[in-house]
């Protein structure tokens, strides 16, 4: 990832730093809320204690010493009470301030001192009842610290410090072996305090610990079940859930929300090409910038792969607003994903296809959104992909309308209804040397065009039956007319599209229909198109080979039309080209189309290519490409596709000729 590359929140948050400091502020945090949470019972102890002391030693004590001492002392309280009501009060981040703890700290060291003057100044050596009082109450109100305020280790030792050592420096000062065995007693009373706090201290700051610790684990396990491992976008789960909240929330609201479906386009080019941690940085990249690009009430989530989904929730105003401000949400994600992203050293170019749909509008539940999303982003990519669509209720017609095309074509195969039309291929003179192959559906009486039905095909994989039948169709035709006077060479050409011919086995197939019907290769030519070029070129050229070195010719169908680059002609094993009726069609009026049938010419005879014009209609057309060099044509003027039995009609009335 590049250095301008967000990372991602989440890795920060796992680091053992990170962590440690985390755990010592929740202990942090958790120590300061028990404070305040036992200091009214611990204030409720030093008000009845300190009355207690002060009515018994109303008579012994200075009366001066006495009264003061209270005052302070309930001073002292008043203070500790107006901090625990403030901290009652203050909302969880407040309770972070620092002043929290200080005041903690100075109340529990101000009573400290108290306790401390009371066994200073309310101290009698004349009257021992009353200083077995102070003495047991100065020791009940540290063992009460020792509970209340063991959490601050920091002061509850001082506390216990400042209660007692003064009342132990006036039984030293007394000097008396009574007060002095005394004095001794408090000292020792001392230590073991100290010792007994830091045990309940530590016992209590582990409780602490134990119980963050079981809190992170069992965020973990939530965000596992929750959110995207890789990228810590929310999953599946979370967003079908969020999706519920917002389609109740629009429907009580009266506004819209909105599913953004988000697929990268040829992201497994990336995989393939620099590897899987590749492929995971790019993911995590885009999942950074969606984030970037997003409200907070808005959800960016991965359902898996390549698959994004954004929802847009709380969208008000009019349709057409909402749309407009859909339409630019989406734009803005497309358009921040298109920029460039460097990962491993390499400048990466992406793009996504995205598919939108609203809610309420578009659907009747969640499901239904997501999918018509989807049904949207499959549009997004059909029309050329990097773009932004929306669905409409149409779309989903299409969408069924060819389902139920492909359920048809696939029981139009299964029970033979499907027809091989043949087109004759012709020389400058117009005698026929042979014919193309094109695929005929008569569906409940009615033509679907091959443009129709062989996208779906391809599509739905129905494409690999179709093709073996046209192959061994061809071939059983060929065969029959292979017996007509002057048709033994006769070359049928047979279109072949680029998923049927990367599938394995494919040339197997052909060669074994060829086979079966006793046809040499040489007589059938298999015209693919440049598409074949893009992908895959490592099986594409081995497969090529393999049937080229049988005897089978290769046609470049709509030549120039493609977008791959010219070097594979010189690489694979192609025989010729067909040069694309749209070419043909402007050939006389057009000086582009002109320039290129011509180009194709002479760069065809320097690679010694035969070209094929396709689509030509008219005489003058015809006339004007034999001037260009052309010696093969095909299209209305010299016939158009005609079934099987008429085509062997035309070979016995017509001329026929070898390949020019
Ligand atoms: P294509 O391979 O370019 O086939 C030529 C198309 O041009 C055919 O349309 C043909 O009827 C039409 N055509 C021929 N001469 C002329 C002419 O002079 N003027 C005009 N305007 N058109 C002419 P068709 O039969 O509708 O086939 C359309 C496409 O469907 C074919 O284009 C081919 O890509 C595909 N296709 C047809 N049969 C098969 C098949 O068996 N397998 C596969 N994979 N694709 C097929
Ligand atoms: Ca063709
Ligand atoms: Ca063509």
């Amino acid at each position: 990832m590049s250095q301008a590359e967000p990372t991602l929140s989440i890795d920060d948050e796992s680091t053992p730093g990170a962590e440690a400091t985390r755990l010592a502020a929740y202990v942090h945090d958790e120590r300061l809320a028990l404070y305040y949470r036992s200091l009214r019972q611990s204030l409720l102890a030093v008000l009845v204690n300190s009355l207690v002391l002060w009515w018994l030693l109303r008579d012994s004590a200075a009366p001066l010493a006495l009264h003061g001492w209270l005052a302070a002392t309930l001073a002292v309280s008043a203070y500790r009470l107006w901090t625990a009501r403030g901290f009652a009060r203050a909302t969880p981040p407040d309770r972070r301030e620092t002043r929290w703890y200080r005041h903690a700290i100075a109340g529990a060291l101000l009573s400290g001192l108290t306790w401390g003057a009371a066994g200073f100044i309310l101290f009698t050596a004349e009257n021992s009842y009353d200083l077995s009082l102070l003495a047991f109450i100065i020791a009940g109100m540290c063992a009460g610290a020792v509970v209340s305020l063991a959490a601050f280790i920091e002061a509850s030792l001082p506390f216990l410090a400042l209660c007692i050592l003064p009342f132990a420096v006036r039984l030293f000062a007394e000097g008396s072996l009574p007060a002095i065995q005394l004095g001794t007693i408090a000292l020792l009373y001392l230590g073991f305090m100290a010792l007994v706090t830091r045990r309940v201290h530590e016992t209590l700051t582990r409780g602490f610990e134990m119980t963050h610790l079981r809190q992170r684990a069992e965020e973990t396990v939530e965000r596992q079940a929750l959110y995207d491992d890789l990228t810590g976008l929310p999953n599946r789960r979370l967003l079908t859930d969020r999706l519920r909240q917002a389609r109740a929330h629009a429907l009580r609201q009266g506004n819209r929300a909105a599913l953004l479906f988000l697929d990268l386009d040829h992201f497994k080019r990336i995989n393939d090409s620099l590897g899987h941690s590749a492929g995971d940085a790019v993911l995590q990249a885009v999942a950074a910038r969606l984030r970037d690009k997003l409200r907070e009430t808005d959800t960016a989530s991965r359902l898996g792969g390549d698959e994004f989904v954004v929802l847009l929730t709380e969208l008000d105003g009019t349709l057409e607003h909402v749309i407009q401000h859909t339409h630019n949400t989406a734009e803005r994600i497309r358009a921040a994903i298109a920029e460039p992203i460097t990962i491993e050293g390499t400048q990466l170019h992406l793009s996504a296809s995205i598919g939108v749909s609203l809610m309420p509008s578009d659907s009747e539940d969640t499901e239904d959104l997501l999918r018509h999303a989807d049904t949207a982003m499959y549009q997004a990519k059909d029309e050329g992909r990097n773009a932004v669509r929306f669905f409409v209720h149409e779309m989903q017609q299409a969408i069924e309308a060819r389902l139920s095309l492909e359920q048809q074509l696939r029981e139009a195969l299964a029970r033979d209804e499907l027809e091989l039309y043949l087109q004759p291929q012709c020389d400058a003179r117009g005698a026929t040397f042979g014919a193309e192959a094109l695929l005929r559906w008569q569906r409940n009486g009615q033509w679907i065009p091959p443009s129709e039905f062989i996208p779906v095909a391809e599509e739905t994989g129905l494409i690999y039956d179709l093709g073996d039948w046209v192959v061994n169709e061809a071939c059983r035709l060929l065969a029959g007319f292979r017996e007509l006077p002057g048709c033994e060479a006769l070359v049928m050409a047979v279109n072949v599209s680029t998923r049927q011919f990367t599938r394995m086995g494919f040339s197997d197939a052909v060669l074994a229909a060829l086979e079966r019907h006793r046809v040499p290769a040489a007589q059938l030519e298999l015209e693919v198109t440049e598409s074949l070029f893009i992908d895959e070129l490592g099986t594409t050229q081995e497969c090529m080979a393999r049937l080229h070195e049988a005897g089978l010719r290769f046609a470049i169908d709509d030549f120039g039309t493609g977008y791959s680059s010219l070097r594979y002609l010189q690489t694979l094993a192609v025989d010729s080209l067909k040069i694309d009726q749209s070419f043909v069609r402007g050939v006389i009026d057009n000086h582009g189309d002109a320039s290129i049938v011509r180009a194709t010419l002479s760069m065809a005879q320097a690679l010694k290519l035969t070209v094929l014009a396709e689509g030509v209609e008219s005489e003058d057309i015809r006339e004007f490409l034999v001037l260009l060099g052309c010696q093969r044509f095909q299209g209305y003027l010299f016939g158009r596709p005609v079934p099987a039995q008429a085509f062997r009609e035309q070979l016995l009335s017509g001329e026929v000729a070898p390949p020019p």
